[in-house]
C-alpha cells in the first residue's frame, strides 16, 4: 500500500509553517544544510528536502526522518538565508505529539511518561534525587549558601554518569565554595521534552523548577549539563528573576582566574577535547573548558579534527539520547575514531548525554584505549 504523503491535516501543516517562521519561505534550496549535518559521515538525512516539504506542506509524518535531527545546529550555522531549521524540526515533532499524524518512538514515548509522572527520564522516585550525593556531606541548599549546584537528572540518576556530581562537588569543596543541592525539590529543566515536541510538559518543567528557585532565594547557579544550561539562559524566565546561571567549566575557569584553583598533582595524559553542541555552537562556550584543561598539570591538551564550532554531535541532542542508537549510525564512534587518530589518550567531556552516549556507544576494545572523562573529574583528580 502507498503511504499518503500529502498531509490531510491542515492544522498540522500550519503549526510547523508558523513555527518555522518567516525564514522558512526564504530557503531557497541550496543544500548547505544537507552538507553540513553530521549525519552526512554514517547515513543519508535529507535535511534540505524537508525544508521543502515544510515549505510545500508535503511532510510525511510517518517517515523516521522526523525524529532524526539530533540538533547539533550546524545547519543553522551553515544556512545563508537564516533558516532556524532546528525550529522547523520541532515544529515537526510537536505536530505529532499534539495531533497524533505521526508515531512516536516506543523509547521516546516512555521517556516522556516517565517524566511526566517523576521529572525525570527514568521514571526513578523523586526522593532518590540526590542519592548520587552519598556520603560526600553535600547539603541541600539553604538561603546563606553562595550557589546552588545542578546536577541533571542523567547525573543524578545514571549510576555511570553521577560521577560528574561526585567530582563537581569534590572541586567545590576544596575550593571551600559554600553550595548546597535541592534534591528532591528540583526536576528535569525539560530539554528532551521540548526537543521531542512535548511543549505541554516543558512548559510544566519550566514552572516547577522556576519556583523551586525563587523559592531557594540562590542567586546563583552551577550546572554540569550544557543541556540545561542552554535551556535555563534561553528559554526560562531565569535572567529576570536574577539567576546567574554558569556551566561548571565557566565556574572553573573563573576560578582559575582569580588564583583559587590550586593543582597539586599532575595528570600525564594527551588529552583531546570534545565540544558538546548545547556549550559551543548553541552557547558559544569554547574558550573556558579549554583554559581549565590547559591549566591541569601534566594535561596536553590536543584538538580535534571538528572541533569548536565544527565540532560533531555525540548523537545524543533534539531526544536522541533516549532513543536506540542503531549500530552504524553511532556518530560516537566517529568522535571517539577522531580521537584514537589525533593519539589521545582521554577524551574529555563537558556534558552528562555525551558522557551516557559515549559510555553507550563505545565498545570496550575503543575504552580501553580511551578514556572518558568528563573536566571536573580532571580537575579534581589533580587537587
Ligand atoms: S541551507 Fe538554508 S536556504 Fe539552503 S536549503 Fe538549507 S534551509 Fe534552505
Ligand atoms: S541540527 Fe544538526 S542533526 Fe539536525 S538537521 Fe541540522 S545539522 Fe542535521
Amino acid at each position: 500500500m502507498v503511504r499518503q504523503i500529502i498531509n490531510p491535516y491542515k492544522e498540522a501543516v500550519d503549526i510547523v509553517k508558523e513555527m518555522g517562521g518567516e525564514a522558512l519561505r526564504l530557503c531557497y534550496q541550496c543544500g548547505l544544510c544537507t552538507g553540513a549535518c553530521p549525519w552526512n559521515v554514517l547515513k543519508s538525512f535529507p535535511v534540505r528536502k524537508l525544508m521543502h516539504e515544510a515549505q510545500l506542506g508535503l511532510l510525511d509524518f510517518e517517515a523516521e526522518d522526523m525524529w532524526a535531527c539530533v540538533t547539533c545546529g550546524n545547519c543553522v550555522q551553515q544556512c545563508p538565508r537564516g533558516v532556524e531549521i532546528i525550529d522547523v524540526m520541532r515544529a515537526m515533532r510537536r505536530t505529532i505529539v499534539a495531533l497524533g499524524v505521526g508515531p512516536v518512538p516506543d523509547s521516546l514515548r516512555v521517556t516522556m511518561k516517565n517524566l511526566a509522572g517523576t521529572g525525570n527520564p527514568w521514571g526513578e522516585p523523586t526522593e532518590k534525587r540526590a542519592d548520587w550525593a552519598q556520603g560526600l556531606n553535600v547539603k541541600p541548599f539553604s538561603n546563606g549558601a553562595q550557589m546552588l549546584y545542578f546536577p541533571c537528572c542523567t547525573t543524578a540518576y545514571d549510576a555511570s554518569v553521577s560521577r560528574i556530581g561526585k567530582a563537581t562537588a569534590t572541586v567545590l569543596q576544596k575550593v571551600g565554595a559554600s553550595f548546597g543541592i535541592l534534591g528532591s525539590k528540583e526536576a528535569c529543566c525539560g530539554e528532551s521534552a521540548r526537543k521531542a515536541g512535548d511543549e505541554e510538559l516543558f512548559q510544566r518543567l519550566v514552572q516547577e523548577n522556576t519556583a523551586a528557585f525563587a523559592e531557594s532565594g540562590a542567586s546563583t547557579m552551577v550546572v554540569s549539563s550544557p543541556h540545561c544550561y542552554y535551556t535555563f539562559m534561553n528559554e526560562y524566565p531565569i535572567a529576570q528573576n536574577g539567576l546567574q546561571v554558569l556551566h561548571s567549566t565557566q565556574y572553573l575557569a573563573g576560578l582559575l582566574r582569580e588564583g583559587k584553583l590550586k593543582f597539586s598533582k599532575e595528570v600525564k595524559k594527551r588529552v583531546a577535547y570534545h565540544d558538546p553542541c548545547y556549550l559551543g555552537r548553541h552557547s558559544g562556550v569554547y574558550d573556558e573548558p579549554r583554559e581549565v584543561l590547559s591549566s591541569i598539570p601534566g594535561v596536553e591538551l590536543i584538538e580535534l579534527p571538528n572541533n569548536r564550532e565544527n565540532s560533531i554531535c555525540c548523537g545524543g541532542g533534539g531526544g536522541n539520547v533516549w532513543m536506540e542508537t542503531k549500530p552504524g549510525e553511532r556518530l560516537a564512534e566517529v568522535r571517539a575514531e577522531q580521537a584514537l587518530d589525533v593519539g589521545a589518550d582521554v577524551l574529555a567531556l563537558a556534558c552528562p548525554y555525551c558522557m551516557l552516549m559515549f559510555e553507550g556507544c563505545l565498545t570496550q576494545d575503543v575504552l580501553d584505549r580511551l578514556e572518558l572523562r568528563d573536566i571536573t573529574e580532571l580537575v579534581a583528580e589533580a587537587m
